[in-house]
């Protein structure tokens, strides 16, 4: 069965597009549904995998795959991300090249499973031995924990990375794994507090829920009931295909002590507590209008969890302390203050455990010093990639479109200009607390539009701002290189900006809980710091920078996701929304420039026939295997050696030039 499966795939349409005749953006689609609606789930462009969404498992993932692809040609087998991963592989192992693994496409295209399947493969393919497997576990089982904290059920995606992520995996000169670091580039933590409609919370919060013994949860004063706690929202609970009490189990394998274990749902549960503490007016007799919390019991079972004295958090929910030039002033939070102060501690509890997370990942699977030093030298690292797409940006994804020329322009518009970017002109708005708005931060986008006929030179010189009154409410619009992108500003002052209150980070400081006291070092009376913290959007231009200097330094791979329908249904391929991703992601652009430069790959058969006319010695007939043919083809040619290879079933050529030549010479 496998066999012939294998052999069929040849015949399905085209597996490079570079190789597509005619090409057009129409055949280029058909090929694509072609391919699709025959299990042919990967596709070439030259050395990029195009690969679609299937929707549904495929046996295509097999140990035996894993072998069949195995230090095979590239362009030998039937398009697969395990060639992919096998060529990075081995241009590491063997020629010293660090590489770097690039996975784009929108939500739900499939980025985070292609980046599990990179990995299962290198793990399957790279040493074995005690150590090194435990390496390669580690870094398999930092998925499951990243996902439950990272991770939620959105529309367009049940299972979608709130997060970006960026992996480094070093390797010795053997190609054993040695260990990794990850980054985590921005968690989407107004999630934390609030979903869009039919969206979940992350799903750590369900897993607890669901999957917790009746002890523990009797332990973390928690309900299994869903629709008991507010930051849960309530129509959207249960998501066909996620059983959250198995996923559960699985977060819970990762090497982490018992004590951390609880620890870390301690702060789970205290988020879920937090969200419940709901607070009411109160007028005063000096006509002030001062908050007050509703119903103490989720306040005081919080603090139970954390360690925190009742009295110091309600008043951290009551006053706000301003310092100033040794001066410190204390006011009073109105209802609307302390609802902002209470989501501010939730967002960075939750986000600060997200990082405490990965920080503790980090250390389980890092390069031990001894062995580092050992290597050091010709340690090479390979990464993978997954890209970030949950920032602000209303369509996910795309603002790795261009990456190829690492001058992406979207993100020299929206990160790189720190005088006038967008979002510096974003963080400037959120300086002014209370008064900022969307909508507010819009006008002034508009504004400083129509004042600046060239406002374009806030952009990169290849984008433009676009204003015009059609737009639908709430959004403006960029051309940039890759085509027009709609962005809406719903949400972007908020994610922005979570100043959490002073009096709130000296109160988890003075938690009896070592988690929590470590996640919030600002808290400590002895440090006084009156800087602003970085917004979110600095915080992201700076990671941003240097992972984007990293990445120059190494070979790049492309994995292109391609998401077939918006139904998260197997066996739709909705042409339009094809059309629409090949489009943005610059897929087309990528054929032509591949083919203009880059190498050619034929099985021997056709090519003999194509050019056997252009030797004696295989005109008009050659009896023996066609490999041969086209060997003394070559040979009478005098085409240089290191022009061409030979693999199994076909002829590699290095240079279009070698081709050119050949097509010359046909029509001489
Ligand atoms: P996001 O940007 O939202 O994180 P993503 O690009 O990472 O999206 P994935 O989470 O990788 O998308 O994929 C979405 C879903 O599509 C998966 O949960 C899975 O159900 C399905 N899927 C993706 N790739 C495959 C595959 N190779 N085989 C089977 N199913 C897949
Ligand atoms: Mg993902």
């Amino acid at each position: 069965m496998e066999v012939k499966t294998s052999l069929l795939d040849n015949m399905i349409g085209v597996g490079d597009m570079v190789l597509l005749e005619p090409l057009s953006e129409d055949s280029f689609l058909e090929n694509l549904r072609n391919r699709f609606d025959h299990n042919e789930i990967y596709t070439y462009i030259g050395s990029v995998v195009i690969s679609m969404n299937p929707y549904r498992s495929l046996p295509i993932f097999t140990p035996d795959k894993v072998e069949e692809y195995r230090n095979r040609n590239f362009y030998e087998l039937s398009p697969h991300i395990y060639a992919l991963a096998d060529e990075a592989y081995r241009s590491l192992r063997d020629q010293d090249k660090d590489q770097c693994i690039l996975i784009t496409g929108e939500s739900g295209a499939g980025k985070t499973e292609a980046s599990k399947l990179v990995m299962s493969y290198v793990a399957a393919v790279c040493g074995k031995g005690q150590e090194v497997n435990k390496v390669k576990e580690q870094l398999l089982q930092s998925n499951p924990v990243l996902e439950a904290f990272g991770n939620a059920k959105t529309v367009r995606n049940d299972n979608s990375s709130r997060f970006g992520k960026y992996m480094d995996i070093e390797f010795d000169f053997k190609g054993d794994p040695l260990g990794g670091v990850i980054s985590n580039y921005l968690l989407e933590k107004s999630r934390v507090v609030k979903q869009p409609r039919g969206e979940r919370n992350f799903h750590i919060f369900y897993q607890l829920l669901s999957g917790a013994s009746e002890d523990t949860l009797k332990k973390l004063k928690l309900d299994r009931d869903f629709s008991k706690y507010n930051y849960l929202s309530l129509d959207s609970a249960a998501v066909n295909g996620l059983d959250d009490a198995a996923n559960f189990r699985t977060v819970r394998i990762v090497g982490f002590m018992e004590d951390e274990v609880q620890s870390v749902l301690e702060l789970v549960a205290a988020v879920l507590k937090l969200g419940n503490i709901e607070f009411k007016h109160e007028s005063r007799c000096n006509g002030t209008d001062e908050s007050r919390i509703k119903d103490k019991n989720d306040l005081k079972e919080m603090c139970e969890l954390l360690g925190i004295e009742q009295s110091v958090l309600e008043r951290a929910f009551s006053y706000r302390t301003v310092e100033a030039k040794m001066e410190k002033v204390s006011t009073t939070l109105n209802v609307a203050q302390a609802y902002y102060a209470r989501d501010a501690l939730a967002k960075n509890l939750y986000s600060r455990l997200f990082s405490w997370l990965v920080t503790r990942i980090n250390e389980s699977i890092k390069v031990s010093e001894s062995i580092y030093d050992l290597v050091f030298n010709q340690f090479l690292s390979a990464l993978v990639f997954n890209a970030l797409d949950q920032l602000i940006i209303l369509r996910p994804g795309i603002e790795w479109t261009n990456i190829e020329y690492f001058n992406n322009a979207i993100i020299c518009d929206l990160i790189e200009n720190n005088q006038n970017g967008i979002l510096a002109m974003l963080d400037e708005e959120c300086l002014r607390p209370g008064t900022v708005t969307d909508e507010t931060f819009l006008d002034k986008l508009n504004t400083i539009c129509a004042e600046h006929q060239h406002f374009e030179s806030r952009l990169s010189k290849n984008s433009k701002f676009l204003t015009d009154h059609s737009l639908p409410h709430n959004c403006f619009r960029i051309q940039h290189y890759a085509g027009k992108v709609l962005y809406r500003v719903e949400g972007f002052v908020d994610k922005n900006n979570d100043l959490l209150y002073r009096d709130l980070s000296q109160a988890m400081y003075k938690a009896n809980h070592s988690l929590i006291k470590q996640l919030f070092p600002e808290g400590n009376p002895a440090k006084v710091n009156l800087k602003r913290p970085p917004t979110a959007g600095s915080q992201f231009k700076t990671s941003v920078g240097t992972l984007m200097k990293n990445l120059q330094t190494k070979n790049p791979n492309y994995i292109r996701c391609i998401k077939p329908n918006d139904k998260k249904a197997s066996h739709i391929f909705t042409d339009s929304l094809v059309r629409h991703q090949v489009r943005y992601l610059g897929l087309m652009e990528n054929v032509r420039v591949r083919r203009a430069g880059y190498a050619f790959r034929q099985a021997y058969e056709p090519c003999l026939e194509r050019y056997k006319m252009l030797c004696k010695n295989t005109w008009p007939h050659w009896r023996g295997p066609a490999r041969e043919g086209v060997e003394v083809l070559m040979a009478d040619l005098q085409v240089p050696a290191e022009e061409f290879s030979y693999g199994r079933s076909k002829i590699f050529i290095r240079n279009p030039r070698t081709l050119f030549f050949l097509e010359e010479r046909r029509r001489q």
